[in-house]
Formats: C-alpha cells, sequence, structure tokens
C-alpha cells in the first residue's frame, strides 16, 4: 500500500497534470535535462554549503522523515539543512531531495516538521519537480519573441495557477499522513509569525480558520477577485487563508480517510528512537543507525 498522485491530487493540478502528459517527447527530454544539468548542480550546491542530516546528523529531525517515505512508498530523499527563512523546498527528480531552512526548524514543533517534510514528500510522489520543468520549458519555447509573449501571458499564468494547485495537493498528502489537518494549518500559523515559543492558549486554530472564512467572502465579487489577481500574480503558493479553507475540506473525504488509514500502520510502527527506522521485534540493534535499542523500543515492538 502506497500513496499515489491520483489518491490526493487536486482537480486542478491533475488536469495541468494531463496536459503536460500529452505533449509527445518532453517527459523523456525534460527528465534527462534535470538528470545530468538542474540534479547535478544543485547536489553540488548542496554538498558544498548546506548540512546532510542523518541518523548521526540533527537526528532530532531526520528521525520525523523515514516513516513518511514508508507511508508514501516512496525511496527517502536526501534532507538538508541551510540557514534561512520559514520555509522548505524539494528538488531534483530521479534523486528528489528536501532542503529545510534554519527559519521553519526555529519556528516549528517537532509534529509541523514533520508535517512539512510530509507536504514536500507529496510533491515528490506528486513529481511536481519534473512537471514544474516541463511547464516551464513550455512556457519559455512560447515566449521567444514579443508576438508569443503576448499570446503566451495567459500560458504562464496558467503556470504559475498550476503551481498553486500542486501546493494544495501537497498539503492535501500532509495532511492524510499526520492523520489530522490541524499540524498543517499549524504549519501556516508558523508562516505567518506565531513563533515557537508561543503557548496553545495564545492562538486558535478556530478563529484562524474562521479567518479564512470571512477571507473567502472577500472575494466573492468579481472586482475582489480582479484585485487579487492584479497584486498576486507572481505568487507560487496559493494565499494562507485559501490552504486552511482547502484542508477543511479535504478532511472530510473519503479519500482523506483511506490514506490515513494507510499512513497509519506507518505512523504506529515500531520505530529506532535515533534514526526513526522501523525495528523489528528479535533486533538488538536498529539495523540502519547501529544503535543498542532500549526497552522503550523492544517493549513498543513486543506490545
Ligand atoms: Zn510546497
Ligand atoms: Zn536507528
Amino acid at each position: 500500500m502506497a500513496f499515489h498522485p491520483s489518491d490526493f491530487e487536486h482537480p486542478l493540478d491533475r488536469s495541468a497534470r494531463q496536459n503536460l502528459e500529452s505533449i509527445p517527447l518532453l517527459r523523456p527530454a525534460v527528465e534527462k535535462y534535470l538528470k545530468h544539468f538542474d540534479e547535478r548542480a544543485v547536489r553540488n550546491w548542496q554538498m558544498s554549503d548546506m548540512l546532510r542530516l542523518g541518523p548521526r546528523q540533527y537526528p532530532r529531525i531526520y528521525r520525523l522523515l523515514p516513516p513518511i517515505c514508508e507511508a508514501y512508498g516512496i525511496e527517502e530523499p536526501e534532507l538538508y539543512l541551510m540557514a534561512g527563512p520559514v520555509n522548505a523546498m524539494t528538488m531534483g527528480h530521479a534523486r528528489p531531495s528536501i532542503t529545510l531552512y534554519s527559519g521553519l526548524v526555529e519556528s516549528m514543533q517537532d509534529d509541523e516538521i514533520q508535517a512539512v517534510l510530509a507536504h514536500e514528500c507529496g510533491h515528490i510522489v506528486g513529481e511536481h519537480v519534473l512537471l514544474l520543468q516541463m511547464a516551464r520549458v513550455i512556457n519559455t519555447a512560447s515566449g521567444y519573441n514579443l508576438f508569443t509573449k503576448v499570446l503566451s501571458f495567459p500560458l504562464h499564468r496558467a503556470l504559475m495557477a498550476w503551481m498553486r494547485m500542486s501546493e494544495l495537493s501537497a498539503d492535501r498528502a500532509a495532511a492524510a499522513f499526520m492523520g489530522s489537518g490541524e499540524e498543517m494549518t499549524r504549519t501556516m500559523l508558523r508562516i505567518v509569525g506565531i513563533p515557537s515559543y508561543a503557548l496553545p492558549s495564545d492562538y486558535s486554530l478556530e478563529l484562524f480558520a474562521e479567518q479564512a472564512v470571512e477571507a473567502e467572502t472577500l472575494r466573492e465579487s468579481r472586482w475582489d477577485r480582479l484585485l487579487e489577481q492584479h497584486y498576486l500574480p507572481q505568487s507560487t503558493h496559493p494565499l494562507v487563508s485559501a490552504r486552511v479553507l482547502e484542508l477543511k475540506k479535504w478532511v472530510d473525504t473519503e479519500a482523506f480517510r483511506r490514506l490515513s488509514a494507510i499512513a497509519l500502520s506507518a505512523r504506529t510502527a515500531s520505530r529506532c528512537e535515533t534514526c526513526g527506522h522501523h525495528v523489528e521485534a528479535s533486533w538488538k540493534f536498529c539495523h540502519k543507525c547501529g544503535r543498542r535499542l532500549g526497552a522503550e523500543e523492544l517493549g513498543a515492538v513486543r506490545a
């Protein structure tokens, strides 16, 4: 059992994928380009300028990743840490990697960081890095001169719109892994500025969701929607309020319940406390990191 893009894709994300997949030879050509150019350059950058996390390198964060990969049925991507804002990114296709910025690690609690990792892994399952590059090729090819540039403007807008939809799909995957939309919604609070030291009594997720509903009503008139398009044409991410509302809708669906059930076994499996990898009752040492398994892990396995 694993996650498949069609299980959690937002409908608009799916139609963009189908359009791109229908262009002959585009996929293999872009796969080759990513493998030989982009991914190589990115890896050099990551290995030289970032910290690669693992069982012996900041395992407190790294151990959050293996259960997600197990639930989604994907190979473990490399995980890097670098200085920066409250953000994270996924790069690469044949060899995907996730980069967490220090601002995100500082401002989020462990379950929120895991929700972000599940969101990034959602991009990997959805092949969003590849699809984005395919869309960029089309976008660039149609913008060679002024005439085609004017013609391609709607295409550019469509590309930006698809990028926003792919974010909603990744949010859906993350909520399904976590078994609720709460952790992902809390990450939105961190993105807007609630610090990690704020107590749960300092903020209200319910009021935040109500604010999202109120924000939606501001978009009811055609004029407001036009204003929004004017001020947010280049945004790659949907508005925070839209993400909160979409999560609220998603957790009421049958697809969410089905995926959550798949993820539940991965989330509750017995794991090495250091590296987060699955452990068996007969093991004395973790096969991944070599840690001698303690009574807690073995007790959990035998229970
Ligand atoms: Zn994303
Ligand atoms: Zn281990």
